[in-house]
């Protein structure tokens, strides 16, 4: 709190855009307003990056390149370090820029501390890119080498942004290829921020550039780039599609995306409820659910529904209540808004369908306040599986519990999805809980755990229409790399 006991905001607010090393306006000189989901009110009004942006950041990516990439691993690593402990120092002023711009709690905020954990992560791999040598053709040493793709360009969602950054930032940048960011516009603000550590760290000029800007014209302008040869994107299934689309009809870059999901939980009748119960609401309370990994869809064991329903109701209406106020730069806050305006209509126009099909909801349902985007947690029991609530994603606090009686048919619910991102499921029957992993058709399973659950070191990623390829893990840096085949004659 500030002497005067208001809540601090953010005193040093960057709105212009990062290239070759400086803060610059926007070619064009255009801005657009972010704002702050707990109070309506325009927060900043960032300059917007357009295609001609888009030109210059790739130039000064593309000038920076021979000089970064012939620099060695160990010597890029070097610089890895310094950022993580600037992020680390940085993680309140982080918070309160998150806060004002997409409404998380400031109480819950770490990404300062799990960005530096995944710079660190990655500087660690920096010896540990390398190709293979093979004797196997007579006559020849043949090698595979390593390299980097050259230019490549980051799309990143709001919901995590730091670490959104961070996750590709780290392993394109150690394999020695240069980048350029595009944040989202509900969020530019403590990227905007993340780039001004990245200069005081002392990366050289250009090798990343960090853009503002809107998804049809910079997005669009970036993802069909001549000059960008890979491109990692996370975010929506639909944006991710069109991406898709641009760079097959440009120039074929490589994609790898990061997508939505709708994620089941399976709850058998043997669970431990004591573990399972706050599992199952802490997935959906987090981020208000905007987690690309919340269990939105429950399944559980109709021998045990009306415990398990009573229990969950109760754990969701405590832990998602705000006792003392709504504010997200309050250190007692727990539940913020969601992101924005368009955030807090998409996921009402569920509740009012819901509603209209009179369907079964056990609690909230309803906007929460007359101020900021704010919605109450809601559980609705039994919607059905042709329901809209379980077949599109909501990305808001909004999880649905459906009652089931054998394993065979929970197995075809759970799969019963375009995504695939996370499936988790809760039994004490250890051999029940190897059968389903290995059926569940997703990229990442908790057994006993629900997500979200990360780590540095495993891949992250989803299958089906959840994304193609993986971040984290021993061989995401290589993911940035190209590999060559040569052959010497001996
Ligand atoms: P979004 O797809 O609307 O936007 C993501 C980014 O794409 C933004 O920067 C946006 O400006 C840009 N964009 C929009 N249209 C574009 C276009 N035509 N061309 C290029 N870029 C364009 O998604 P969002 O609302 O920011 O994020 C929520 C979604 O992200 C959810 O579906 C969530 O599940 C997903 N997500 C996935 C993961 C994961 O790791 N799988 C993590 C976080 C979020």
């Amino acid at each position: 709190m500030s002497s005067s006991g208001e809540l601090s905001g953010p005193t040093d607010i960057e709105t212009r855009l990062f290239i070759n090393g400086e803060f610059v306006p926007s070619k064009l000189g255009k801005k657009f307003d972010v704002v702050n989901p707990a109070t309506e009110k325009v927060t900043a009004s960032p300059y917007e990056a357009t295609a001609e942006d888009v030109d210059l950041a790739v130039e000064a990516a593309k000038a920076a390149l021979p000089a970064w990439s012939e620099m060695g691993g160990l010597a890029r690593a070097g610089f890895f370090y310094k950022l993580a402990d600037l992020l680390e120092k940085s993680n309140t002023e982080l918070a309160q820029l998150e806060a004002v711009s997409m409404g998380r709690p400031i109480s819950t905020y770490k990404e300062g501390y799990s960005a530096a954990a995944m710079f660190r992560y990655f500087a660690g791999q920096a010896a540990d890119v390398h190709g293979e040598s093979s004797l196997h053709k007579p006559g020849f040493l043949s090698l595979t080498l390593r390299q980097p793709y050259g230019v490549c360009a980051a799309i990143i969602p709001w919901n995590v942004p730091v670490s959104s950054v961070a996750v590709k930032f780290g392993p394109c940048l150690l394999a020695g290829n240069t980048l350029v960011i595009k944040s989202s516009e509900k969020a530019p603000l403590a990227v905007l921020r993340f780039a001004k550590l990245v200069k005081e760290a002392g990366f050289p000029a250009g090798v990343v550039n960090i853009l503002s800007g809107l998804g049809p014209n910079c997005g669009a302008a970036l993802a069909s780039h001549m000059e960008i040869r890979k491109l990692a994107f996370t975010g929506s299934t639909r944006t991710g599609r069109a991406i898709k689309k641009a760079a097959a009809s440009s120039n074929l870059k490589n994609v790898t995306l990061e997508l939505g999901g709708k994620s089941p939980l399976i709850i058998f009748g043997d669970a431990d409820l004591d573990k399972a119960v706050p599992a199952a609401a802490t997935s959906i309370l987090g981020l208000s659910g905007q987690m690309c990994v919340a269990s939105s869809r429950v399944y559980v064991e109709k021998s045990i529904s009306d415990e398990f329903t009573k229990r969950l109701v109760k754990e969701i209406e405590e832990k998602g209540s705000n006792p003392s106020g709504n504010n997200p730069l309050s250190p007692t806050t727990v539940r913020g808004p969601q992101a924005d305006k368009i955030q807090f209509d998409h996921i009402m126009s569920f509740l009012k369908e819901a509603k209209e099909q009179k369907l079964q909801i056990l609690t909230g349902g309803d906007r929460d306040g007359n101020e900021g985007y704010y919605i109450q947690p809601t559980v609705i029991l039994n919607p059905g599986e042709d329901a809209r609530v379980i077949k599109e994603e909501i990305f808001g606090p909004v999880q649905c519990v459906s009652t089931f009686e054998t394993e065979d048919e929970v197995l075809k619910l759970a799969n019963n999805t375009e995504y695939g991102l996370y499936a988790s499921l809760y039994t004490k029957d250890i051999p029940r809980a190897i059968r389903v992993a290995k059926v569940f058709e997703s990229g990442m399973v908790g057994v006993n755990v629900t997500s979200p659950l990360v780590a540095l070191d495993l891949p992250f990623g989803g299958w089906k229409a959840s994304g193609d390829g993986r971040e984290l893990g021993k061989y995401s840096v290589e993911s940035w790399t190209e590999v060559k085949t040569v052959f010497i004659a001996t």
